[in-house]
């Protein structure tokens, strides 16, 4: 409690305080890691069904279950309701102290998970991670792309989010949930109207994607939206062209991605456990 009341003075102090998240880091388990192009699109492996089962914390408060329920409704909403991207039928129990980050990609589960401590292995500055787990195909050519294979949410429990309006506290918990379930669905960062903005301060709230994020999102599905978004907002979008399913033409490499939501401004990349980069955004 300590920790959060010196928390809450700082940030009555600084007028703004940027969020920023990192940029997605690779971990390539090969030699080319160099030659990566970081704006491939990441795209869901074509034997995943959905609504996956989005499992989360039995630590949630039954008001923060019903908000990560709201911002799943959210994503299909936003594709006037042709895909239901994410159910949730139970709890999962797995908690910090027995979570391993590597091991997430093989247990089948997909989760929101509410922890604290926090894993050593994150920044205690990230709000909130996304991991993602799959293969990088095509790597060098015009057609790369990442086909996701796994994915869970971690949400950082030190940090203090609101759930109602009335409640007060640091950050919207629905806007982090939103966002982050956008890196899930395979949604990279991007400038402009967009959920997906790579920063965000605290008290803001955006709790809908927009419909440049309804358009992103589609695309990526495959689905069809009855709208058609305005030239000016197609020229603002980073991702005009269409992303049609590549084909992979080699096996791939194994890639363990993490997008952290971070308070600090700071980016830090590690992979396997080390640290590989280290900057600040903004
Ligand atoms: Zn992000």
């Amino acid at each position: 409690m300590l920790f959060r009341g010196k928390m809450k003075s700082a940030l009555l102090l600084i007028a703004i305080i940027i969020l920023s998240a990192c940029v997605p880091s690779e971990e390539v388990k090969e030699a080319t890691a160099g030659n990566i192009n970081k704006n491939a699109p990441y795209i869901w492996t074509n034997t995943q069904t959905f609504p996956v089962d989005l499992k989360y914390s039995d630590s949630f408060s039954d008001q923060e279950i019903l908000n990560i329920k709201a911002m799943g409704a959210e994503w299909t909403i936003a594709v006037e309701e042709k895909k239901i991207f994410f159910d949730h039928t139970e709890t999962q129990e797995k908690s910090s102290p027995t979570l391993n980050l590597d091991s997430l990609g093989d247990d089948g589960i997909f989760a929101i998970y509410k922890l604290k401590p926090w894993p050593k292995d994150l920044p205690g500055s990230a709000l909130a991670v996304t991991q993602l787990f799959g293969r990088r195909h095509n790597i060098g050519s015009s057609n790369e792309f990442v086909r996701i294979e796994h994915a869970d949410i971690l949400i950082n429990d030190n940090y203090h989010f609101f759930n109602t309006d009335t409640e007060g506290g640091e950050y919207d918990f629905k806007t982090v949930i939103l966002h982050e379930m956008g890196h899930f669905l395979g949604l990279l960062h991007k400038t402009g109207d967009s959920i997906m903005i790579d920063s965000i301060v605290p008290g803001i709230n955006k709790r809908s994607p927009t419909q440049i994020d309804a358009h992103d999102i589609a695309k990526k599905f495959n689905i069809s939206l009855s709208t058609v978004l305005p030239m000016s907002r197609v020229a603002s979008s980073a991702a005009k062209k269409t992303e049609s399913v590549p084909l992979a033409t080699d096996a791939g490499s194994s890639v363990r991605i993490i997008m952290e939501l971070r308070a600090d401004g700071e980016c830090v990349h590690k992979e396997n456990g080390t640290e590989t980069q280290r900057h600040f955004l903004r």
